[in-house]
């Protein structure tokens, strides 16, 4: 017998940003869902790539009580040395240790969230969206893993007259995207690399689902963004690769985010390195990029 599919999914979320500011128009209420099929080298929110919850320890934070380590029914804290080291092939992100721990120095990271708690908490909001001119936007993590729950959130927001946004990197099937597309005012889709060798070596995966699918959408509401990565998404002849596809595809815009350097934080937070170099510069000539953007006829803002 066929399973009916939840009139009330749930969602894996690692995070709710109530007043965000750069993931569409206007203040916005960010989901973050967790889960990605790329695992980009550079990505400033690494715990959303696994799809599982994880535990975090912030380092500046332990005073080394020991009180998780007590708590933990799978001996998955080590303290010693002065170094306080997390077994994650032990640890089951029950929390427990999270509990007992004073200094508020970990996190679970993911929780299961239902479609129906999201939308009443961005229905409260609704005046402050119609005052900025702001909504909901649902972003990773990668929504388009979560259809079902991204497609619940985005349709009962769009029915009680809330703006809804997805970003999406466009690693995904193209019926999934447009499933999606149906109940999306604004679509933020990010770019990365033209040059497949490229996209493998720093995301992961090959770039064809993305540019097949940013293909077809050029005559969609659709905001086209490339982070600004030193040295590799915004060396000369990716720009002019990105800017050359755009105009391919009939879109004359690009939205560009410069560089976050403190994007690596985090990594040490989940026990993993960064393996980008922790004092790279941001991109110093943002004018060069968008004369670049005039010269080949796409207006570039920054966001
Ligand atoms: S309970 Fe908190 S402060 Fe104490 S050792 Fe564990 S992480 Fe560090
Ligand atoms: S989350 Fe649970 S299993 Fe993981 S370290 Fe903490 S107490 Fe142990």
């Amino acid at each position: 017998m066929a399973v009916e599919p939840s009139s009330d999914p749930e969602g894996m979320v690692f995070d709710v940003d109530t007043f965000a500011v750069h993931d569409g128009p206007g203040i916005r209420m960010a989901v973050y869902l967790k889960g990605c099929p790329l695992s980009c080298k550079w990505c400033h929110s690494p715990e959303s790539q696994e799809s599982a919850p994880e535990l975090i320890l912030i380092p500046d934070r332990c005073v080394m009580c020991g009180e998780c380590a007590a708590a933990c029914p799978e001996g998955a804290h080590r303290l010693t040395g002065g170094e306080h080291q997390i077994l994650r092939s032990r640890c089951t992100a029950c929390g427990a240790c999270v509990e007992q721990c004073q200094q508020g120095a970990l996190a679970v990271k993911g929780h299961r969230v239902p479609a129906s708690l999201v939308v009443a908490r961005a229905a409260r909001m609704k005046p402050f969206f119609d005052r900025s001119g702001g909504g909901v936007t649902l972003t990773g993590g990668e929504p388009t893993l979560q259809v079902d729950f991204a497609e619940a959130v985005l349709r009962d927001c769009g029915a009680r007259g809330i703006h809804t946004a997805m970003e999406t990197s466009g690693a995904c099937s193209w019926e999934r995207l447009e499933r999606l597309m149906r109940h999306v005012d604004l679509l933020i889709y990010d770019l990365k690399l033209l040059d497949d060798e490229q996209h493998r070596h720093w995301t992961g995966a090959t770039n064809e689902q993305v540019l097949d699918n940013a293909s077809r959408l050029c005559d969609r509401n659709v905001e086209f963004r490339l982070a600004l990565i030193p040295g590799i998404t915004d060396a000369r002849q990716n720009l002019q690769a990105v800017l050359s596809f755009l105009r391919d595809i009939g879109s004359t815009r690009l939205a560009v985010l410069p560089y976050n350097p403190s994007a690596g934080a985090k990594y040490e937070w989940l026990g993993r390195p960064y393996e980008l170099d922790h004092s790279t510069e941001g991109t110093g000539d943002l004018e060069a990029v968008l004369r670049m953007g005039r010269s080949m006829g796409v207006s570039i803002t920054v966001v």
